[in-house]
């Protein structure tokens, strides 16, 4: 059922066995080799679901040296998977390298999807999810972290990023200080796991609750923060804009449509002010 010539990038759980799906098991079955990046993390994973398919360690510090002999391996006919330590690999995990050199190999690369913890947080977040930005790790210094935090500030798209259990109140705080206390977030800690735990609301009330309960910190973490909120008065500007550039070809209730699901502002309002730019003109 695999392809021959083929790499298969496949999702594997983000803590519970089981959610590694019916084409992941057959495909880690069938290809040649398992390109793991921790191949005794993962052989725990493979024999729960019976695979014993040779694995081959692929991790960050040897990805650009064993490139060369897996595109060999390829392009003599083999099929591999890749995996690694939990969700779908490339995302904050290697294989960026080996990806693009098997493009550049002209060698099919094709997904076996699954779960990310991104995903999986943002999907419980109770955050917009029409458009959202992943930023990944915030850097581990302060000063670092703080000027990172200052460019995405005014970013009006959810924000996910990842971050370890030890930087999370240092991070917690940071984003207090830059974005706000009152930014709506979510913290998704160990999800899928026995201690799942999802906080919602203000970074100021989950600060309080991660500095009161010390296990909040504890385990896997991801953090979903509110976009920024456009300040009304470019939205007014925006909006005045836009009815003024539509108003000549499309009928007045129309241009408060699209003006309102363009600026996501209220319709009526919209409406409104459509009319009032109408008269005025
Ligand atoms: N490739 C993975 C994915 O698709 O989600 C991410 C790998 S990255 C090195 C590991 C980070 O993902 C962790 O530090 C944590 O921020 C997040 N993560 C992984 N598993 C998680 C879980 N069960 N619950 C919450 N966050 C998790």
């Amino acid at each position: 059922m695999v392809v021959k010539h083929t790499l298969y990038i496949v999702a594997t759980p983000i803590g519970h066995r089981d959610d590694l799906s019916t084409r992941a098991i057959l495909t880690l079955n069938s290809v040649d080799k398992i390109l793991a990046e921790d191949t005794r993390h993962s052989g725990n994973l493979l024999r729960h679901h019976g695979i014993d398919t040779p694995t081959i360690s692929l991790h960050e510090h040897n990805e650009l040296e064993r490139v060369r002999s897996i595109v060999d391996w390829l392009e003599n006919g083999q099929s591999l998977a890749l995996i690694s330590d939990a969700g779908t690999p490339l995302i904050s995990d290697p294989g960026y390298r080996l990806v693009r050199a098997c493009q550049q190999a002209g060698l099919k690369v094709s997904p076996i999807p699954g779960p990310s913890a991104l995903l999986a947080a943002l999907s419980v977040s109770g955050l917009p999810t029409d458009a959202f930005r992943f930023v990944g790790f915030p850097p581990a210094k302060s000063v670092a972290r703080i000027s990172w935090l200052t460019n995405l500030e005014s970013d009006p798209n959810t924000l996910v990023m990842y971050e370890s259990p030890h930087r999370l109140l240092a991070l917690l705080e940071a984003l207090s200080h830059v974005f706000g206390a009152d930014r709506e977030m979510t913290l998704a800690r160990e999800l899928t796991k026995q201690f799942e735990t999802v906080l919602h609301g203000t970074v100021a009330s989950v600060l309080e609750q991660v500095r009161l309960d010390t296990d909040q910190s504890r385990g896997e973490l991801v953090l979903v923060v509110g976009g920024a909120n456009k300040d009304q008065s470019n939205v007014e500007i925006e909006l005045d804009a836009l009815i003024k550039a539509l108003m000549g070809d499309l009928p007045p209730k129309l241009v408060a449509r699209c003006a309102a699901n363009l600026l996501k502002v209220n319709k009526q309002a919209a409406y409104r002010r459509v009319l009032e730019l109408k008269q005025a003109n």
